[in-house]
């Protein structure tokens, strides 16, 4: 490593914690409070994977016109339920709060990742990079972070050039300072690589890579981090 790396941001959703996890999970619990609410729902046939299209459905339409993603989830939420004939705003709500509470309370961190936090937090700046909504004090990770950047707050989600910017200024550091870790190859290796950083591929399920973007480094694991450093 040639260049002197002063801060490093982490993606969030499957490098820290597995979203999709704690997203079906959570899901799987606001469906069964839905049929204990309304009881006659249980008939409708709907399942985690149809709320999970729906909500994929409500996200593509109201790109650009919402980005808060709890709120895209409330909507999504008020579909569901217009979707089985029950259309009710106020239950909606509920569903949603009631979703949001386990989406981040049950959430799951990696093994790998307090000993890799414990070790890079000596020396460098650290931070969260995400175009999700995994609040670190809601995660498992209150204090750990010293910067924390969503892509719904600044409006543009990875790989855009300005949120990778964003953060280099809320880090302190250059371009060239900072080391970008995460799973993505198309937002985290190339939205780093687009503005001159260190990017690192965070390959856990060792899948091949033909996807033309190079990272500058490949991990399977967050504690292989220091060793790239030194
Ligand atoms: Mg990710």
């Amino acid at each position: 490593m040639t260049r002197r790396i002063k801060a490093i941001s982490f993606d969030g959703d499957m490098t820290l914690w597995d979203f999709n996890k704690v997203m079906r999970h959570s899901l799987s619990l606001t469906l069964g409070e839905l049929h204990r609410k309304v009881p006659g729902i249980s008939d409708s046939g709907l399942t985690v994977d149809r709320m999970i299209e729906i909500r994929n459905t409500v996200a593509k339409a109201l790109k650009g016109k919402v980005l808060n993603l709890e709120e895209i989830r409330f909507h999504a939420f008020k579909q569901t339920l217009v979707s089985v004939d029950w259309p009710d705003d106020a239950l909606a709500a509920e569903l949603n709060a009631f979703y949001l509470k386990h989406r981040f309370e049950d959430i799951e961190l990696y093994p790998d990742v307090i000993p890799a936090l414990d070790l890079l937090g000596r020396d460098f700046t650290l931070g969260l990079l995400s175009n999700g909504n995994g609040y670190p004090d809601q995660c498992g990770l209150p204090g750990r972070f010293r910067f924390v950047v969503f892509s719904q707050d600044i409006g543009v989600e990875k790989p855009g050039e300005e949120i990778f910017l964003a953060t280099c200024k809320l880090a302190g550091c250059d371009p060239d300072e900072l080391m970008h870790i995460g799973d993505s190859l198309e937002s985290d290796v190339a939205g780093a690589n687009g503005i001159g950083a260190v990017s690192v591929w965070l390959n856990r399920d060792g899948k091949i890579n033909d996807s033309g973007i190079d990272p500058d480094h490949e991990v399977s694991l967050l504690t292989e981090v220091p060793s790239l450093l030194h």
